[in-house]
């Protein structure tokens, strides 16, 4: 059987994001019971801050792996605890890289260490207190549209019917590219 293919979003911009990165797209790969496809690691703006804010680390990962959906947010809620996760509200709303408590309410801006979201689990549609999938806003985030694209440009939401391009050619512009050095 063919297993649901699982993308997971990967981003943090403090303690050498890149690093934290690097690693925690290793310790995924033990979470997949087969291949782990990984894109490259983007910088990306902290859009919406009054403070100043050092640029985001962001990744995708798409994988099969044999875990129901709640299981795998606790594991990847104990991989952001690992790498210490720090949270630290600001002092404006960050529309780009917000966090969510219900995935439904954007929550003040925090610079993070880790943050790990589940952007899709095969074609499930799942509405719970504590998960949403696909994840609300993926689809207009050009820091998991981008490499998404980059390592499955068929890639679809189950909750949209747009191309991966057509929602990368709508989504709000920000600074990103791929994470040079
Ligand atoms: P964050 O602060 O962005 O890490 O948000 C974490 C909260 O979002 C947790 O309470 C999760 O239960 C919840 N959540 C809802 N949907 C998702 C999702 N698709 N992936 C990860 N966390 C989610």
């Amino acid at each position: 059987m063919i297993g649901e293919q699982i993308v997971v979003g990967l981003g943090g911009n403090i303690d050498n994001p890149f690093t934290t990165l690097s690693s925690a797209l290793d310790e995924l790969g033990e979470l997949a019971t087969g291949e782990i496809l990984v894109s490259s690691i983007y910088r990306s703006e902290p859009l919406g801050l009054a403070e100043a804010a050092t640029d985001f680390a962001n990744a995708v990962a798409q994988f099969e792996c044999d875990l129901e959906p709640m299981v795998l947010l606790r594991h990847l809620q104990a991989l952001e605890q690992k790498y210490g996760r720090k949270r630290r509200a600001g002092s404006a709303v960050d529309e780009s890289h917000p966090s969510e408590s219900s995935a439904s309410e954007p929550r003040p801006y925090e610079s993070r260490t880790l943050d790990l979201d589940i952007i899709a689990f095969g074609d499930r549609m799942i509405v719970e207190s504590d998960l949403r999938v696909p994840h609300p806003r993926a689809f207009e985030r050009l820091f998991v549209l981008l490499p998404l694209l980059e390592i499955d440009p068929g890639f679809r939401f189950a909750d949209r019917i747009e191309s991966l391009q057509q929602l990368v050619d709508q989504a709000p512009g920000m600074a990103i590219g791929k994470w040079q050095g």
